[in-house]
């Protein structure tokens, strides 16, 4: 028995699939990622497409893992949101964010406004606005200098709870957007409803704006959609001259994307920044 118990072990080894093997690895270095202070914030810039001035900045996390690098959001984010370990990664996210921008603050620099990532498993729960009062107490910062973003998958998947978080954290004051917009599936009668005052065309559209007129025609609809609905639309991925004039042409408001500037390091953003302007 003891033998096929061992072959059986091998055989279970061998056959596991390398990547699930890889994942359960990293969910144990993930629960020890925030205490042993590997992750940190990068910010991008994002512009006024009129005044090429910087109206913000987004914050993305990364973890720098201490033997396999860097890790992308784009991988750890979706096995925190599975494991749960997203409600204190995401904490930390805001937290660090706030505290940050309050640093920024008290220097004198204006950065305009930081917006954080919400993930839907931290977005849903029940104090979640509260959660995110008290941040903004403990670290003094006003609450109309964050920005939060949600998906718009997320956003739409429960839409009458999404209200409700949205309303209440609108009445603290701070500015809400849609992320991803245009990849899910938007009930318009929701979408008015939610108390946002941003879209955010997802990058996928922008790519070929310039050369496909199916892109072109949906970034132009989830334009003229934002307007009327009295919010403001940014375009994300923008990575050319090409793109930028198009979406200026056509009414975009803001842009972010490697054109501009890559995520970086709060070190680094401070040194694109001279006399209240960022170059
Ligand atoms: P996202 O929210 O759509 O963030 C934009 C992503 O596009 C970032 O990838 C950014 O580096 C990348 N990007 C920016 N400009 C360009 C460009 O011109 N071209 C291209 N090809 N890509 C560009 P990143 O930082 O790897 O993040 C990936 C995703 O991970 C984010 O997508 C977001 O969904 C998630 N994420 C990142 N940070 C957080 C976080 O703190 N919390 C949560 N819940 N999710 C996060
Ligand atoms: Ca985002
Ligand atoms: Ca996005
Ligand atoms: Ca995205």
């Amino acid at each position: 028995a003891k033998e096929a118990g061992k072959n059986n072990c091998q055989f279970y080894t061998k056959g596991m699939n390398a990547t699930a093997v890889n994942y359960l690895l990293l969910e144990n270095d993930l629960r020890r990622a925030i205490e042993q202070q590997q992750l940190t914030l990068y910010y991008q810039p994002q512009v006024d497409l009129k005044t090429g001035e910087m109206t913000g900045v987004e914050a993305l996390v990364r973890w720098q893992h201490p033997e396999r690098g860097i890790v992308s959001p784009a991988h750890f984010i979706p096995l925190a949101e599975e494991t749960g370990l997203i409600v204190p990664i995401g904490e930390w996210v805001l937290r660090e964010a706030c505290r940050q921008q309050k640093l920024w603050l008290d220097a004198g620099k204006y950065i305009g406004k930081i917006a954080v990532n919400l993930s839907p498993r931290q977005f849903r729960q029940k104090n979640f606005p509260g959660k995110v009062e008290a941040i903004l107490a403990e670290i003094g910062l006003a609450a109309k200098y964050l920005e939060l973003e949600i998906t718009e998958s997320c956003a739409m998947e429960h839409a009458g709870e999404t209200i409700n978080q949205l309303n209440q954290l609108n009445q603290m004051g701070m500015y809400l957007a849609i992320d991803d917009f245009g990849t899910g599936y938007s009930s318009l009668a929701y979408l008015q409803r939610f108390p946002v005052q941003k879209l955010k065309i997802d990058r996928s559209f922008i790519h070929d704006i310039h050369d496909d007129a199916n892109y072109a025609a949906i970034a132009k609809s989830i334009i003229g959609l934002a307007h009327n609905m009295q919010m403001r639309v940014i375009a994300e991925g923008v990575e050319n001259e090409g793109q930028a004039e198009w979406l200026r042409t056509h009414g975009c408001d803001q842009a972010q994307g490697f054109f501009y500037a890559k995520p970086m390091t709060a070190k680094q953003l401070e040194g694109h920044f001279r006399n209240g302007r960022f170059y």
